[in-house]
């Protein structure tokens, strides 16, 4: 398996995975780093908590944000706060040595004037839950006009949680040229019509399931 710096991350982001303690990419990451840092083929993995898929799409939506735009340029969409605030998380620490590099949280239950605030400042990367996210859109507080890349993250939970009108709202304001990275543990029948309507050829990533080992 290739390494990290094999896989052409630069060097702030090879200095944070240092820093984590992570030796070398996870299945998941080994297969989805090289393709999206060589391509904008839109992404379907099946992949699910533990198997290291915030960096799989993490890494590479860091490695190719441009800081000298502060105009917002990737979103992730997530199902809860705690997982919004969680991939936040974890995207500042892939980013700690990125000079320039904003990343903002919006979700719901917290104060929408604070994470307006925050987005002011000019956010590359929006980490959000699709309700407060449509809600800001419609408040033209966050622009997506900008977006090259869209991460749906537990893709199956946001649809199970009825999140489709707002899902479609979003993907629906944003440029036509931009790639979708779709994760999602299941791919159920309401997955593959959000797949059908929004990507276009996408690639198929999947990987085992973590909890094999523990089974047996
Ligand atoms: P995730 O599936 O993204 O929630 O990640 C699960 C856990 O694996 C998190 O605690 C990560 O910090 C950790 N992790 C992610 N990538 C690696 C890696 N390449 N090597 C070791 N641990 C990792």
């Amino acid at each position: 398996m290739e390494s990290f710096e094999e896989i052409g991350l630069s060097g702030a982001i090879l200095k944070a995975i240092n820093d984590l303690g992570f030796e070398k990419p996870t299945p998941i990451q080994a297969q989805a780093i090289p393709l999206l840092l060589s391509s904008d083929q839109d992404v379907i993995a099946s992949a699910q908590t533990g198997t290291g898929k915030t960096g799989a799409f993490g890494l590479p939506l860091l490695h190719m944000t441009d800081v000298d735009d502060s105009s917002t340029q990737g979103l992730v969409l997530c199902p809860t706060r705690e997982l919004c605030l969680q991939i936040t998380k974890d995207l500042q620490q892939f980013g700690k040595y990125i000079k320039g590099l904003n990343i903002v949280a919006v979700y719901g239950g917290a104060s929408i004037r604070d994470q307006i605030r925050a987005l002011n400042k000019g956010a590359q990367i929006v980490v959000a839950t699709p309700g407060r996210a449509k809600d800001l859109l419609k408040r033209k507080r966050l622009v997506l006009d900008n977006i090259n890349r869209v991460v749906l993250d537990e893709a199956d939970e946001m649809l199970t949680m009825g999140f489709k009108d707002e899902l479609d709202a979003i993907l629906g304001a944003m440029p036509e040229e931009k790639q979708i990275l779709l994760f999602s543990a299941t791919m159920s029948k309401r997955i593959r019509s959000i797949t059908k309507t929004y990507m276009d050829d996408p690639a198929q990533i999947e990987t085992e399931r973590v909890n094999t080992a523990a089974k047996n």
